[in-house]
């Protein structure tokens, strides 16, 4: 009969489950959500945070799938596999019946640990304020701080995006260029405070003048305005430019150094560009030459470019 002394190894047991204990409630009580699992995508840890902020549904150790949580969070099936090896990070959003809150998702492997072999581990960063930050600074971007109209970067964003929609669905776009008659007179005359009063009531008539949600309006530099008509035809168009030049009349701004009115009046050049043939530059620059004309034609009108 041999004994063997187990005393030490029984020692080294009982830290190992020592240790594996500490580990657990660090994990449990970290002050975010945590998920892991198994080899085989099961779960077999979570904390508070993650049955509270993250999974709608009960989850149960042992039970509860990846893949299960995956589908529950409207995770893509080709994100965070088990099987991959290394690193990786997504962005997630989670809807719960009041908020929307974004997270940053890690998955990293872990040597195992416990006695239920946790494997892949997934920790949740709420990153909600930084995208609501991101997003309003993103708005800022694209306004004119004046006229609160969109500026030059926030045409720049939406051309492109209105002119591949009007080419998808064989819809016509209308440009309408729009320049203050005499403003550096205006200028001159009431001072540089009165200008910019002047722009903020001319951003007001034409917001007055665009009924529909899919109608932009640029601030495109000092005194001169771009609007963007979208699924509207010359005809339509003609409307609005003629609604524009007759709310202003009314609004009948003074101005004391106009030549040819004695209040505020615009210039309007249009030009319905076709989609399919031309770039959304080229509709700005044939809208530019049609105000250009209208300058030379006496201002206070409207043309239209004639390709
Ligand atoms: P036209 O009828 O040919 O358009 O004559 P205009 O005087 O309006 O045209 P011009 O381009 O010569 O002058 C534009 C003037 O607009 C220059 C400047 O005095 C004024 N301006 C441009 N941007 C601003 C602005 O942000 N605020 C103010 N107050 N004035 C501006
Ligand atoms: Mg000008
Ligand atoms: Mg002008």
């Amino acid at each position: 009969m041999s004994v063997t002394d187990i005393t030490q190894l029984k020692q080294q047991q009982k830290e190992i489950e020592a240790k594996n204990e500490l580990i657990f409630t660090l994990l449990r009580y970290l002050p975010y959500p945590i998920v892991a699992f198994k080899e085989d995508g099961v779960i077999c840890f979570y904390n508070d945070f993650f049955v509270r902020e993250i999974c709608p549904f009960e989850v149960e150790n042992g039970r509860t799938t990846i893949e299960e949580i995956k589908r529950a969070i409207a995770l893509p099936a080709n994100l965070l596999y088990p099987e991959h090896k290394g690193k990786e990070i997504t962005e997630i959003t989670v809807k719960h019946s009041k908020n929307t809150r974004h997270y940053r998702l890690e998955q990293f492997r872990i040597g195992e640990f416990g006695t239920e072999s946790c494997r892949i581990l997934w920790s949740f960063q709420n990153i909600t304020a930084y995208h609501k930050l991101i997003h309003s600074l993103k708005k800022e971007l694209h306004r004119d701080f004046l006229t609160g109209l969109y500026n030059r970067r926030g045409m720049e964003e939406i051309l492109p995006v209105e002119w591949r929609r009007a080419q998808r669905e064989k819809t016509s776009l209308a440009f309408l260029m729009l320049d203050i008659d005499f403003f550096k007179n205006y200028n001159d005359s009431l001072g540089h405070a009165a200008g910019d009063q002047c722009l903020q009531l001319v951003a007001e008539v034409l917001r007055g003048a665009c009924y529909r949600p899919g109608d932009f309006i640029f601030r495109y530099g000092g005194e001169e305005f771009f609007i963007l008509l979208t699924n509207t035809s010359k005809e339509g168009a003609l409307i609005v430019a003629n609604r524009i030049q007759d709310n202003l009349e009314k609004k009948a701004i003074p101005h004391p150094a106009s030549k040819i009115s004695s209040y505020v009046t615009v210039s309007i050049g249009m030009s319905v560009p076709d989609v399919n043939v031309e770039s959304w530059k080229e509709g700005v620059k044939q809208a530019d030459v049609a105000l250009y004309q209208a300058k030379q034609n006496g201002r206070k009108r409207i043309e239209v470019f004639q390709g």
